[in-house]
C-alpha cells in the first residue's frame, strides 16, 4: 500500500503523532507547528492504514468554515467523500445530536434556536412579568449569568443559592428562563450543549450507540474548550474511545467565553495512558516573526512550556508604525496593500487584525477610499442584522407557532398597531394558563377580551402567519420567505424610515430571498433520519452558519478581523493595528493579572498568523467610540526584542478630504499658521521630544498641540513655544 501522500510532507515528530498507535493523544505544540495539518492527516491515516470507517470518526473543529476547510482536505487526500464522518463545531454536532433525538432530549421535534437577541428579548419579557427594574436587573447581566451556568454544565435546580439575595433572583429568573424556553420548543447555543449532554448522561442506550459509532474522536483548537465541551467529550470516549486531540495553551484566548485552559493543563490527569507528542518546528512564520511571537509570550508566567523554531530564513524584520492619529494608522495600512498588490501579490494574502470589532470601521474607509475590495470576516454577519431577523421572526413562526420569541420579535415589527397594553394582556394570560404567547392570542381573540380595535389589530396579525402557513404549505421556502417580507409589509416598512439604512435593509431582504433560493436541502442520511422540513433545516441553518455567508469567500478581497476570530488561519501579510494600552491590551483587563496573560495570547496569536511579513501599528492620538485619547504604546510592543523591529515613516500628511466623520477636522490638516505638519517630530526646551497632533486657530491665537514622550499631551501656543523640528 502506497501511503506517501499521507506522510511524506510530514516531520518526524508530527510523523510519529499520525502514524501513532490507537490510544489517547494530545499534540501539544506551538501556532504554525502543523497541528491542524497533523489533524488532518491522522484522518487519512486512520482510514486509508487503519481500516477505520469514517462512520466511526467524529472530528470537531473551532468555526463552520473550518470544519468545511478540513472536510475539503481530508478528501483531497484520500480522493474519496467523506459523507459518513461527523465534522463540525461543538454546537453544530450537538446540535445534529438533538435534531436525531428531539424526543429523548425532551424537545419538540422542529425545535428552535435561539440567538443572543432573541435570549435577551426572553429575558426582558421575564423581567417584566417578576416586575422587575430592568436597570437593577440587567437583562444582559442575567443572559451572561445564564450562559455562564450552562457553559459549566448547571441547571438552575443545581445552584445553590446559600439565601444570597441576588443569587437567589438570578436562580428564578434561571429558572422562568428554563420554563418559556421548554414551552416554546427553544434551545440557545448553551442548550444545545447542555441538552446533548443530558440525553448522553440519562439514556444509556444512546450513548452507548454513539460510543459504539465514534470510536475516533479528533479535536482541534482543544485549548479554547469549555467545561461542558470537556465533558460532553469524556462521556462520549468513555473507558476505550481514542481521543486525538491537538491545541496549544499559549493561544487559549476565550477563557472570557468559559473556555478553560485547565482542560488541556490537566488533560493527562483526566484521562489514562495519554501519549504527548510536542511538535515545535514552526512552517508558517519568519524567523523575527517567531522571535517576536516567542520574546512576548515568554512572560506568562504560567505556560505548558515550548519554543518555537524555523528552519527557514529571518526574513524581513516586523514594521512598526507610530500613527499621529487614528486616520493616519488607517491611510498608512492602506497604502501598504496599495504598494503589496502591485507587487503582484494578492489582496486576500493580507489580513489587517484587531482588538475590538468596532475598529474596523475607518479601516474600511480609508480601503474603500482608495478603492481597496475587502471583507469584514464575523463582524457584520449577514444573519445577525436586525431587519433579517425580523424576516426570519415570521419564518419561524410559519414553522412554530409556539416560538414566543419569534413572536414577540415579529408581532409589532412592523407596527401593526398593537399596542403595549394588548400585549402585556396576553403575556399575562400566557403566563397564567402556562401557555405559549400564540396560544393566549388566539384565545383572547375567540374570548373576545380585547376592545374592538385592538382586537382587529392581533387578528390580524395572527391570520397573516396563519394564511401564510396554510397557503404556502407545499410551495418552497423560497416562496414561504417571499410571503413573508411581502405580506408582514417589512420592506414598506424600512422604505419609510429615516434612519438612513432602509434601503440597505431593503436589499438585505431581498439578499435573503436569494438565500433561500440557494439553500441546498441536504436532509440528514444517517440512520437517525432527523425527517426535518427545508423550512426548519434553513431556519437552523441561519441560527448556526451566522457569518459564514457574508460575501463570496472565493472573491480576493483584503480581510478585515478581531484577533479572536483569526485563530487556526495565515496569512502572508498581516497588519496588528490599534497596538495601544487601552485596546491592546483591552482597558479591561490590564488590570487583572490572568486577564492580561490572555490578552498576551491574544497578541501572541496575532503574530503567528503572519508568514512573511508582520506590520504593528499604534496612534498616539485617538478618537475612538466618540472620545479623544491619547494611548501610549501597548506593553506587549516592549516586549519584542529591538533587533527584531523596523521603525518606519509615512507620508505624514493627510489630505483633507479623507475626514473620517467623527475626528476633529484640526487633526487631519496641515495648519498654515504653525508651519508644523501634523506629525511632524519637534523639541522643546523644557517638554523634550514630542510629535504634532493638532493645531488650529490663526496669528497670535495659533495653538498648536503636541505629544511629549515624557510629559504627555499639550496645547502650546504656537509663538511662544519655541519648538524645534527634529
Ligand atoms: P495554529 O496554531 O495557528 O492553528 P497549526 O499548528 O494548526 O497552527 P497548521 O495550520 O497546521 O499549524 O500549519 C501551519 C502552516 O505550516 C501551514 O501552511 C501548513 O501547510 C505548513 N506546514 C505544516 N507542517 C508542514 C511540513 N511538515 N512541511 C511543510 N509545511 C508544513
Ligand atoms: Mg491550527
Amino acid at each position: 500500500m502506497d501511503i506517501s501522500h499521507i506522510i511524506t510532507d510530514l516531520n518526524d515528530a508530527q510523523r510519529a503523532a499520525v502514524t501513532s498507535e490507537m490510544g489517547c493523544k494530545l499534540i501539544l505544540a506551538g501556532a504554525g507547528s502543523g497541528k491542524t495539518r497533523v489533524l488532518i492527516h491522522r484522518i487519512a491515516w486512520l482510514i486509508e492504514v487503519e481500516n477505520v470507517s469514517p462512520w466511526h470518526i467524529l472530528s470537531v473543529t473551532f468555526t463552520n468554515k473550518a470544519a468545511k476547510e478540513m472536510r475539503g482536505r481530508a478528501q483531497d487526500l484520500l480522493k474519496q467523500s467523506l459523507g459518513g464522518m461527523w465534522m463540525g463545531t461543538f454546537h453544530g454536532l450537538a446540535h445534529r445530536l438533538l435534531r436525531a433525538h428531539a424526543k429523548e432530549a425532551g424537545l419538540p421535534q422542529n425545535f428552535q434556536i435561539l440567538d443572543s437577541d432573541d435570549q435577551l428579548r426572553m429575558i426582558k419579557r421575564i423581567n417584566k412579568e417578576f416586575k422587575l427594574d430592568d436597570k437593577k436587573w440587567p437583562p444582559r447581566q442575567t443572559m451572561s449569568f445564564i450562559n455562564k451556568q450552562k457553559d459549566e454544565g448547571r441547571r438552575s435546580q443545581h445552584i445553590d443559592h446559600h439565601n444570597d439575595l441576588y443569587l437567589k433572583q438570578m436562580v428564578t429568573l434561571y429558572q422562568e428562563y428554563e420554563q418559556a424556553c421548554q414551552r416554546g420548543g427553544l434551545v440557545d447555543f448553551g442548550e444545545l450543549l447542555l441538552r446533548s449532554h443530558e440525553l448522553w448522561r440519562d439514556n444509556a442506550d444512546i450513548l452507548e450507540h454513539y460510543q459504539a459509532r465514534f470510536q475516533h474522536i479528533l479535536v482541534d483548537e482543544f485549548q479554547d474548550t469549555n467545561t461542558i465541551q470537556y465533558a460532553w467529550l469524556r462521556l462520549l470516549a468513555g473507558q476505550s474511545g481514542h481521543l486525538f486531540v491537538v491545541g496549544d495553551d499559549d493561544q487559549s484566548i476565550y477563557g472570557w467565553r468559559g473556555a478553560k485552559i485547565e482542560n488541556i493543563r490537566h488533560f493527562n490527569t483526566n484521562f489514562k495512558n495519554i501519549e504527548l507528542i510536542k511538535l515545535e518546528q514552526n512552517y508558517r512564520s519568519t524567523g523575527s516573526i517567531l522571535t517576536a511571537a516567542n520574546a512576548v509570550i515568554s512572560n506568562n508566567p504560567s505556560r505548558l512550556g515550548k519554543n518555537l523554531w524555523t528552519a527557514g530564513d529571518k526574513g524581513d524584520p516586523i514594521q512598526l508604525y507610530e500613527a499621529y492619529n487614528e486616520v493616519d494608522e488607517a491611510r498608512f495600512v492602506a497604502d501598504k496593500i496599495k504598494n503589496w498588490v502591485k507587487a503582484d501579490n494578492l489582496h486576500a494574502s493580507a489580513a489587517i487584525l484587531y482588538r475590538s470589532n468596532a475598529q474596523s470601521r475607518l479601516m474600511e474607509e480609508a480601503l474603500i477610499l482608495m478603492n481597496i475590495p475587502y471583507r469584514v470576516y464575523g463582524g457584520l454577519r449577514f444573519f445577525e442584522r436586525a431587519e433579517i431577523k425580523d424576516a426570519l421572526a415570521y419564518l419561524r413562526l410559519v414553522s412554530n407557532q409556539y416560538d414566543d420569541a419569534a413572536f414577540e420579535r415579529a408581532v409589532n415589527q412592523p407596527p401593526r398597531g398593537i399596542g403595549a397594553k394588548t400585549l402585556e394582556q396576553v403575556r399575562a394570560q400566557a403566563r397564567a394558563n402556562n401557555q405559549s404567547l400564540w396560544q393566549a392570542a388566539t384565545d383572547i381573540i375567540t374570548a373576545q377580551q380585547l376592545p374592538p380595535r385592538a382586537g382587529n389589530a392581533l387578528k390580524g396579525f395572527i391570520q397573516l402567519i396563519r394564511g401564510i402557513r396554510e397557503k404556502y404549505a407545499e410551495e418552497a421556502l423560497s416562496e414561504k420567505m417571499k410571503a413573508c417580507i411581502n405580506q408582514s409589509q417589512l420592506k414598506l416598512y424600512f422604505k419609510k424610515s429615516r434612519d438612513g439604512k432602509g434601503q440597505d435593509r431593503i436589499e438585505n431582504l431581498d439578499e435573503l430571498i436569494t438565500a433561500t433560493e440557494q439553500f441546498n436541502f441536504i436532509p440528514i442520511t444517517d440512520e437517525e433520519n432527523a425527517g426535518l422540513t427545508e423550512l426548519d433545516n434553513f431556519l437552523s441553518h441561519a441560527a448556526l452558519e451566522a457569518g459564514d455567508t457574508q460575501a463570496d469567500p472565493n472573491a480576493d478581497c483584503v480581510q478585515l478581523m478581531t484577533l479572536h476570530s483569526a485563530k487556526g488561519l495565515e496569512f502572508p501579510l498581516v497588519f496588528l493595528v490599534g497596538v495601544e494600552e487601552g485596546l491592546f491590551p483591552h482597558s479591561m483587563s490590564a488590570d487583572d493579572p490572568e486577564r492580561l496573560e490572555e490578552e498576551r495570547r491574544l497578541c501572541y496569536v496575532g503574530i503567528t498568523r503572519a508568514m512573511q511579513q508582520l506590520m504593528i501599528s499604534h496612534a498616539q492620538s485617538r478618537r475612538f467610540r466618540g472620545q479623544q485619547n491619547y494611548p501610549k504604546a501597548s506593553r506587549f510592543l516592549k516586549e519584542i526584542p529591538a533587533d527584531c523591529i523596523q521603525n518606519v515613516r509615512h507620508r505624514a500628511k493627510v489630505k483633507q478630504t479623507y475626514q473620517p466623520s467623527v475626528a476633529a477636522s484640526t487633526n487631519t490638516q496641515e495648519s498654515p499658521s504653525t508651519g508644523f505638519k501634523l506629525g511632524t517630530k519637534v523639541l522643546h526646551p523644557k517638554f523634550g521630544q514630542g510629535v504634532v497632533l493638532a493645531a488650529e486657530g490663526s496669528g497670535k491665537r495659533a495653538r498648536i498641540q503636541v505629544n511629549f514622550n515624557d510629559s504627555g499631551v499639550k496645547w502650546l501656543i504656537s509663538t511662544y513655544a519655541n519648538l524645534e523640528q527634529i
